[in-house]
């Protein structure tokens, strides 16, 4: 395929970073390989110095279907180069490695998935990295948080399981006044609905077993950026043996071709869904920043497309009475994960924030009768009355 420029995002999503053999083939093949043979020696050592562009070693990344998947994304998400990994958490932990050594500190803004708390909370204080937890409403503390060893800001772009949309463009100005990268996982939101790269968000990390990958079929990760940001990602990539497999980052390709449809059906439907729920009498609350009156709906005016499948709610009962109502659900499945074609189901306080104590859970308002659902592709009158029956 010809070099394309300035393309919409659907057509990169079908078309990015394709590169098609002699047979035909209309998209780039699986190259099922973990190494790859050279005419000579000299011709290795130009791969493998980097004078030439070419395949080597999986592991390394240097393989056809990973660098076409890699390009895909790098256009999806506006950015100058794409590394993937085996997960999502992977990506999240090479970043981190690459940008921050001992003494450093991180400053985790507003809500996160617990893999990643718990990452920031347990694992990198073993190698000297601390992390200062900030609430999303912290907006005018954040500038006095930055000390001299702040290397990082992390923040979601749209929290989990809360819903809340961050002013990008207000954390980005307070770290660069620092000297300080900012590091956004735009798992929830997707490239459809927020490129966070174009708002000056240095890094983007995606767990791509969600919206990216979008079947419940894969487990993978992303990194998109500049490529001076990313050249140190990809040592510690390699060294600590992160890589997607080929078989995984092609079926990676096969989901990202549409991705935009997906998204957008996924968004309908959870507006659709969002609405009504505010109208139930067992609900109290309603997290989804489609809906007019919720706090970051502004915001996400303002910074977002679309306003993404994910919808967390508070029943008028406790944990087990809500646990109830989620017991009788028959089209939601009741699962940790999220983003796919099948409609979900999770309490935030039994799985994904099951790690943070009941302390940290009630400051962050993550209540054992909260319910988050991700919205799958079914159609919306059987999701409604699914969730009807339920609450009945
Ligand atoms: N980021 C977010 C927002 C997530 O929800 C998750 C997993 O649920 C991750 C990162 C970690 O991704 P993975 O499970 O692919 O490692």
């Amino acid at each position: 395929m010809k070099k394309k420029t300035n393309l919409g995002l659907a057509t990169n999503c079908v078309h990015a970073g394709d590169k098609l053999d002699q047979h035909g083939g209309i998209f780039t093949p699986l190259y099922n390989f973990s190494t790859f043979g050279f005419p000579d020696t000299k011709r290795l050592l130009d791969v493998i110095e980097g004078r030439v562009e070419g395949s080597l070693y999986t592991r390394y990344g240097l393989n056809p279907t990973i660098k076409s998947v890699e390009k895909k994304l790098a256009a999806i998400e506006g950015g100058e180069a794409a590394w993937i990994f085996s997960s999502g958490m992977a990506a999240e932990s090479a970043t981190i490695l690459a940008h921050c050594k001992s003494g450093d500190q991180i400053i985790c803004f507003g809500d996160v998935y617990g893999g990643t708390y718990e990452l920031f909370e347990n694992s990198l204080p073993n190698l000297g990295i601390t992390t200062t937890f900030m609430l999303g409403n912290e907006i005018n503390k954040l500038s006095d948080s930055i000390k001299s060893n702040t290397r990082i800001v992390f923040f979601e772009t749209l929290t989990n399981p809360n819903m809340e949309v961050v002013d990008i463009a207000a954390i980005v100005a307070i770290a660069k006044k620092h000297g300080v990268l900012t590091v956004a996982d735009n798992t929830f939101a997707t490239p459809v609905n927020l490129n966070p790269l174009l708002l000056g968000v240095d890094i983007v990390v995606h767990s791509a077993t969600k919206y990216l990958g979008g079947h419940s079929d894969l487990t993978g990760g992303a990194v998109i950026g500049s490529k001076e940001l990313l050249k140190p990602i990809w040592d510690w990539r390699k060294n600590l043996g992160q890589m997607m497999a080929p078989e995984v980052a092609h079926l990676l390709a096969r989901s990202l071709r549409t991705l935009v449809v997906r998204v957008n059906a996924h968004c309908t439907s959870a507006q659709i869904l969002a609405e009504r729920l505010v109208e139930h009498p067992r609900i109290t609350k309603v997290n989804y920043p489609g809906l007019s009156d919720s706090i970051g709906h502004n915001i996400a005016k303002h910074q977002m497309k679309g306003y993404g499948g994910m919808i967390s709610f508070v029943i008028d009962g406790n944990g087990q009475e809500t646990a109830e109502v989620v017991d009788q659900l028959k089209l939601f499945t009741i699962a940790a994960s999220l983003g796919s074609v099948e409609s979900l189901v999770t309490q935030p306080a039994t799985i994904t924030h099951n790690n943070l104590t009941s302390e940290e859970r009630a400051k962050r308002g993550i209540v054992d009768s909260m319910v988050r659902i991700s919205v799958g592709l079914e159609d919306v009158e059987d999701l409604w009355t699914d969730l009807e029956q339920a609450l009945e």
